[in-house]
């Protein structure tokens, strides 16, 4: 028998799973001067506890055992692990025929060996496994890791990145959604159009750079005048679009009149309109006999093209007339 020097990478938490105590023993003993650490079980039952506890990289495991059986519990090792970790799973049995091996390795098995163990064949089959085991193990970091990287980048596709709000792109997908809803279940959609008043002026004035911190601060105020079921979109240049589930135009335009104060409260200073940095709003709620989402957005608009036209720095929905 080896010393148990063994590269760390390759070590192997093992699981022996025998009824009769003198092989049990004699496995574990050997398992160990191999170098990797090793539980031993009683019975199937047992030896689901302990990999439940701690998962096992490989199961070896006797086949004729009282109560859970290894045939039985190498199924329930499969179905356990489910996607989360892979189990290299060895049968030690005395059943040298065909038809044992068979069903040994149909039920889900790595790999069968027949007693009594020769233990150098052991040890060859347990480097087959820690190969198999690292390759797992490589293959759901990865996995992990792009799945990380594709949330990561999906997020990011959907996000402006000046303003830190949800762009057009997120915005064409929940309008679908929405419409789909509303169209399906009768739920009402509300949406607010907000536009920068005399916006070229303010960056002709002072500067593209000092727009952006503008639009940023703009669109900051805006969302906080919203409930957390309402969503803020950056529509365009300097143009943001409000989603409100469940609101009439008349409560939508409650909500509007906050957010246009709020602008105007920032006190941002420019030569144009009322000498701070204003917003005009137009609100328009889905209608039944609205064809399509731009027919309905088309709403919104004009009412904000007569908020502009009225004199800008209010709130016009389509209702009004
Ligand atoms: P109105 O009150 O009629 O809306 O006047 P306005 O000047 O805001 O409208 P107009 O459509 O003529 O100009 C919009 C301006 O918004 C033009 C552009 O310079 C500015 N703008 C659009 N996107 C951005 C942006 O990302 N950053 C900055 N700094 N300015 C932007
Ligand atoms: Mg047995
Ligand atoms: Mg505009
Ligand atoms: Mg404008």
């Amino acid at each position: 028998m080896q010393p148990p020097h063994l590269d760390p990478s390759l070590r192997l938490r093992v699981l022996v799973v025998d009824d009769d105590e003198a092989t049990r023993v004699a496995l574990e003993k050997a398992v160990r001067a191999m170098g990797h650490p090793c539980r031993s079980a009683g019975d199937g039952h047992e030896a689901l506890l302990l990999h439940q506890a701690e998962h096992a990289d490989v199961i070896l495991s006797d086949w004729e055992m009282p109560g859970v059986d290894g045939l039985e519990l190498c199924r329930r090792t499969r179905v356990a692990d489910g996607d989360k970790a892979y189990t290299y799973f060895i049968f030690l049995t005395g059943f040298g025929d065909k038809d044992h091996f068979i069903a040994g390795m149909e039920s889900g098995a790595d790999d069968y060996q027949t007693k009594p163990v020769d233990l150098d064949e052991l040890r060859a089959r347990l480097v087959s496994a820690g190969r198999v085991v690292a390759m797992h193990r490589q293959l759901r970091e990865k996995n992990t890791a792009l799945r990380r990287d594709s949330q990561a980048s999906f997020g990011l596709a959907r996000t402006d990145p000046l303003t830190g709000i949800a762009n057009r792109l997120r915005l064409d997908e929940d309008l679908r959604d929405a419409w789909a809803h509303a169209a399906r279940y009768g739920r009402r959609y509300s949406v607010a159009l907000c536009d920068v008043d005399w916006f070229k002026i303010y960056n002709d004035h002072l500067g593209h750079l000092a727009g952006d911190a503008v639009l940023k601060r703009v669109a900051e105020a805006l969302a906080s005048e919203l409930r957390s079921t309402d969503r803020i979109y950056r529509y365009g240049g300097e143009e943001f679009l409000v989603l409100f589930p469940e609101q009439s135009v008349k409560e939508a335009a409650v909500v509007a009149e906050r957010m246009r104060l709020a602008v105007q409260r920032l006190r941002v200073r420019t030569i144009a309109g009322d000498g701070v940095v204003t917003v005009s709003i137009g609100v328009a709620e889905r209608r039944p006999e609205d064809q399509n989402v731009a027919g309905w957005l088309n709403r919104a608009d004009a009412a904000l093209y007569q908020a502009k036209d009225e004199g800008r720095n209010r709130v016009k929905s389509d209702s009004d007339g």
